[in-house]
This record gives C-alpha cells, sequence and structure tokens, in this order.
C-alpha cells in the first residue's frame, strides 16, 4: 500500500484525555479515533490488526472442532425475559425500541441467542457436543468506558458457545477451549497467565481468566511464588470444602452455631453452609480474618457488603466497630448486628488459619480448632482481596504476590442454567429430555490489540510483533524528489509486493524527520531506508525492536527479510 493513500492521521502530542500507552499510542499513530465516548472507529491500520488477530482466533478455535456463524446484535427483548436477565442486566444493557414500541436489546453478549437457536435445531444427543462461535460487534453500556479499546461501549468480542450431553464432555470442550486460548495469546505475543475466576454461583474451577500482565490492568491477580496457583483478587471467596469424611470429623470438636447471640459466641465459629451461601467476604480487622457470609441470592445485600469493604473502614475497624458498621449498613435485627441478610460473622482465624473454626458439613453445627491442611484440604480459596503479599498461599505451597492484569479472555463451564430457563432441552439415549449443558468463552478481540500495544512499545511508538503488524515492512526513501531513490523504491516494492511481503510504501514528500518519526509510531517490525546509496543498489535495513540496522543490497533484500 501506499502511504499517501491511505488514511493514517498521525499525532505529535499526547492526547489530553487518553492516561494509558495504548491509548495514546493507538491515537498517536493513526489507528483509531473515537466517536463517541467508549466508541471507535478503527482506521486502516488498525482494521489491519485487527484482521490478522482475528485470524488467529479462527485458526485456533477452528482446530477444535468449532464452527463459526454469525448472530444478530438486535435482540428482542423476549429472550432476556426468557432468562430473566431483561430485569437484572442492569444499565450495561443498551436498550432500544423499534418503531412498534418494541423492546429490543443490543447484544452485550449471546446467551439468549444461540441458546433459543439451539434449542429450536437441536433434539438428539446425537446431535452433541457442538461447538459454535462468532466474531462480532458487542454493546455494553459500561459505566466508565475508559482506557480506548480496553474498556469500550461498543467493542470486537470473540464469543464461543458449547452445548453437551454430558459433563464429561463440558469438560473436554471446556480445556480444549483453554489450550486453544492459550495458543492465541502466545501468538499474539502476549505474556499472560490463566487465573481462576469467579464462578459466581455455580463455584468450584469453573471459569478461568486470561489476563495480560500490565501495570494498567484493571484487574489484580493473586499467585504463589512457587505453584501455578493465581486467581483474581476480586474472586468470590469460596467456602472450604472438606475432604474428610464425617468419621474423620468426629475427631475435631464440634459446637452448635444456630441462632448465636452474642459476639463471643460468634466470633468462635465460621458458618459456610454451602448449599445457602452465595458469596463471602474475608477481610482482616485486628490481626485477624473475619468472614462474612451472605446468604441467599441477595445480590443486593452482597453489594451492600461491598461497597462497605471498599470503603476500607472496616479494615481498620474493630470486630464491634465491624459489626456496628455491618448493622447500619445491612440491617437491624437482634443486638449484636446479624441480620437475615449477613448471616452469620465469625472471626475465621488468627492469621493463617491455625486452630481455626469451620463451617460443618452438618447445617448449623461447626467445628473448632481446625487447621486448615492438617484437618482440612482447602480444595477452593476463601477472599483473596484482603489477603496481602507474603501471606501463604491458599494452595499451601509458596506465599502470595500480585500483579496487574487486563482480562483478554474468560472461559466458563454455565452448566444447565440458560437451557433449563429456556427449556433447550435434547432426547438422551434413553429417549429421555435432558437439559443442555453449557459452556460459554470469550475473547475481547479489540481489547487483545490495545493489550499488545501494552506489552509492546517503547518511548517512540509501538513494536509490532510480527503475527499480527499491519505491515511487516515499511519502505522509506528519503527523497522522493531523487530520482534514483524514488527508482529503487518502487522496484523493492514491486519485488515485496511480488513475494508476499506486505510493505507500507512511504511515497509521501515529507521531510525525513517526519517520516522515521510516523514510522517508530507505527511499528512495523522492519524499516528499509532508500538513502544516499541508493545509486549503488543499496540501502538500509532496520529492526524496529532492537534498533539493528544493516546495509542490504537490493538482490538480497527478499532473502533476508524472509
Ligand atoms: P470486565 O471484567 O473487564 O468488565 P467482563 O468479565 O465483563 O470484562 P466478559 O463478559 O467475560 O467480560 O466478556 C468476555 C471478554 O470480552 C472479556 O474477557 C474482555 O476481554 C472483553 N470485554 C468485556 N467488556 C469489554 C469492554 N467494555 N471493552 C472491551 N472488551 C471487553
Ligand atoms: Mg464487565
Ligand atoms: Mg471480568
Ligand atoms: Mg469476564
Amino acid at each position: 500500500m501506499k502511504q499517501s493513500k491511505m488514511l493514517i492521521p498521525t499525532l505529535r502530542d499526547v492526547p489530553a484525555d487518553a492516561d494509558i500507552k495504548s491509548h495514546q499510542l493507538l491515537l498517536r499513530a493513526g489507528f483509531m479515533r473515537q466517536t463517541a465516548s467508549g466508541v471507535y472507529s478503527y482506521l486502516p491500520l488498525a482494521k489491519k490488526v485487527l484482521q490478522k488477530v482475528e485470524q488467529i482466533v479462527r485458526e485456533e478455535m477452528d482446530a477444535i472442532n468449532g464452527s463459526e456463524l454469525l448472530m444478530p446484535t438486535l435482540q428482542p427483548a423476549e429472550l432476556w425475559q426468557e432468562t430473566g436477565r431483561w430485569y437484572n442486566y442492569g444499565a450495561e444493557l443498551m436498550r432500544i425500541k423499534d418503531r412498534h414500541a418494541r423492546d429490543f436489546a443490543l447484544g452485550p453478549t449471546h446467551e439468549e441467542v444461540i441458546t433459543s437457536l439451539v434449542r429450536d435445531e437441536i433434539s438428539s444427543y446425537k446431535k452433541l457436543p457442538l461447538v459454535l462461535y462468532q466474531i462480532q460487534t458487542k454493546f455494553r453500556d459500561e459505566a466508565r468506558p475508559r482506557f480506548g479499546l480496553l474498556r469500550g461501549r461498543e467493542f470486537i468480542m470473540k464469543d464461543a458457545y458449547s452445548f453437551h450431553s454430558s459433563k464429561e464432555s463440558l469438560d473436554e470442550a471446556y480445556n480444549d477451549m483453554v489450550k486453544a486460548y492459550s495458543n492465541i495469546f502466545r501468538r499474539c505475543g502476549l505474556n499472560f497467565r490463566a487465573v481462576i475466576a469467579d464462578s459466581g454461583a455455580i463455584g468450584g474451577k469453573n471459569s478461568q481468566e486470561f489476563m495480560v500482565l500490565t501495570d494498567v490492568g484493571e484487574d489484580t491477580i493473586a499467585f504463589s511464588n512457587e505453584s501455578d496457583f493465581a486467581a483474581n483478587v476480586e474472586m468470590a471467596p469460596v467456602h472450604v470444602q472438606y475432604e474428610k469424611s464425617n468419621e474423620e470429623l468426629a475427631t475435631l470438636e464440634k459446637i452448635e452455631t444456630k441462632n448465636q447471640k452474642t459476639i463471643e459466641e460468634i466470633s468462635r465459629f465460621l458458618n459456610v453452609a454451602k448449599e445457602k451461601c452465595l458469596k463471602s467476604l474475608l477481610f482482616k480487622v485486628d490481626e485477624k480474618y473475619v468472614l462474612v457470609v451472605v446468604r441467599g441470592d441477595h445480590e443486593v445485600n452482597d453489594i451492600k457488603v461491598k461497597n462497605l469493604l471498599d470503603a476500607k473502614s472496616v479494615e481498620l475497624a474493630s470486630s464491634e466497630e465491624t459489626l456496628n458498621i455491618l448493622k447500619a449498613e445491612v440491617g437491624s435485627v437482634g443486638p449484636i448486628g446479624l441480620t437475615e441478610e449477613v448471616d452469620i460473622i465469625a472471626d475465621y482465624a488468627v492469621q493463617s488459619v491455625v486452630n481455626g473454626v469451620c463451617g460443618a458439613n452438618e447445617t448449623d453445627y461447626h467445628y473448632t480448632g481446625v487447621n486448615i491442611g492438617r484437618d482440612f484440604q482447602p480444595s477452593q480459596i476463601a477472599d483473596l482481596r484482603f489477603i496481602q503479599e507474603g501471606d501463604p498461599s491458599p494452595d499451601g505451597k509458596g506465599t502470595i504476590q500480585f500483579a496487574e492484569g487486563i482480562e483478554v479472555g474468560h472461559v466458563f463451564k454455565l452448566g444447565t442454567v440458560y437451557s433449563e430457563s429456556m427449556k433447550a432441552t435434547y432426547l438422551d439415549e434413553n429417549g429421555k429430555s435432558q437439559p443442555m449443558i453449557m459452556g460459554c468463552y470469550g475473547i475481547g478481540v479489540s481489547r487483545t490489540v490495545a493489550a499488545i500495544v501494552e506489552q509492546h512499545h517503547d518511548e517512540n511508538g509501538i513494536i509490532w510483533p510480527v503475527s499480527v503488524t499491519p505491515f511487516e515492512v515499511h519502505l522509506i526513501p528519503i527523497n522522493m524528489k531523487t530520482e534514483a531513490q524514488k527508482e529503487l523504491a518502487d522496484q523493492i516494492y514491486n519485488k515485496l509486493n511480488r513475494e508476499s511481503v506486505s510493505v507500507l510504501y512511504d511515497d509521501r514528500n515529507e521531510r525525513p524527520g517526519v517520516k522515521f518519526a510516523d514510522s517508530d509510531l507505527f511499528g512495523f517490525p522492519i524499516r528499509i531506508t532508500v538513502g544516499k546509496k541508493a545509486e549503488e543498489g543499496i540501502v538500509e535495513l532496520k529492526l524496529r525492536k532492537s534498533g539493528e540496522t544493516l546495509e542490504v543490497a537490493i538482490d538480497n533484500i527478499v532473502d533476508v527479510i524472509k
């Protein structure tokens, strides 16, 4: 492509409202422009990067037997009403009306559409499993769109959905997906880490996020310095799951914990009634971890407690003050702040969970003097939000460290949540109707582009990994008006095109300083400068990443590049 024919509006100055490097550089290098808050036009260079990333995604999805389809952005409210998400998705769901005043949503995700599609088309176990994916524009009316492509209100996502007749089949597809995601992000040149994510009410190791490690990430990852344990700290705390039999548990001291009334009693135990608890929150008070278990699907209470903890006031408060705050914030029942919503507040254990108190396998009973690791193996982790650097890792190996991350991908075992509410069933081998078991898997394609820039730049501009670069070569004659230079540049341009090396030819009559500054901003891997030695058929080749230069004769140029 000839640069004079393309729209690449570069900027010399850092745009005022762009706080992070990827946002600044993508604007400065002329890759994109904002159209509205959180809404961007991808200019020609960005479009090329998107296509490369999408191609990598397609190859890896196809390799695990995913088939691509394209579903509508415009989604009728009725589908969202079936799952109830029309009512509880909140303000992030972009809602519009058609001319007949019928409600629609602009899809933020496609579980409803795909479940309705598959329910209508698949009726037998013989057609399962099925993995479908699309690459498409999504809409989310984010409360705080920011950081350019990292958090847009309109953005590009690859979303995949899988349908199964058994848990084993779902596990298989999920594991394939995890591998495919690793391949994708590796091929995009990213330094990333798969971390355990909050899987909400489903619990367990049923959800992982792919985090790109940078210092601008909106997520915080806690990881062990000695094992592959890594989790998003926003992860809901999960109660300890017991791997001891009831007989073994009988050797521990058991106490009844029903209707606890005093702070002393409360602070002696922890109730982890697992069937009922939606979320619990662990925080530190006076060197002790205090666990709040919020029961039932009280989303509202959960948010209240969260806000409370985010305010940090609780962290500094004594146990009693904490109770008072909770009492004031969440409700007021009973003398010690116990409410129906905040069911139990307990002193979890001093520091690293030694001689702590654990919820029982039996409702309303707890064990005291419990040592995690000795008496129970925690198969899931506690709330990490209040764990500090250097604390023991929940898997017992090493200590906790922190890193910032950008969530570029998310894989999730859904189970039958959607198939049950939307009645997506199939007939099994025995002719019996069963809800389909589902998984969903997302990649932020446009966010990935920004994440790549976050990890690949220097003070002069972007440094694209070869796999996703808009062009492999930037060809720059220093002076287009010097006949020898123009001629040699033309010759190289044609040659590279013939060899299918993608090249951007800076055929503008600009000063060399301007051309080089632009070139560094764009960040293609190789720059070929045609200058004084043009008459001898010699050009300078410079690697963007290392700054290494070498002189190459025109006849060798293709070999050197390839
Ligand atoms: P976040 O926690 O950052 O809000 P999410 O968990 O809401 O993301 P998912 O529903 O898991 O996002 O969507 C799948 C992927 O889509 C995410 O992993 C992320 O890469 C991307 N994504 C989500 N929201 C945005 C956004 N506002 N802008 C760009 N990409 C996004
Ligand atoms: Mg979100
Ligand atoms: Mg998230
Ligand atoms: Mg997510």
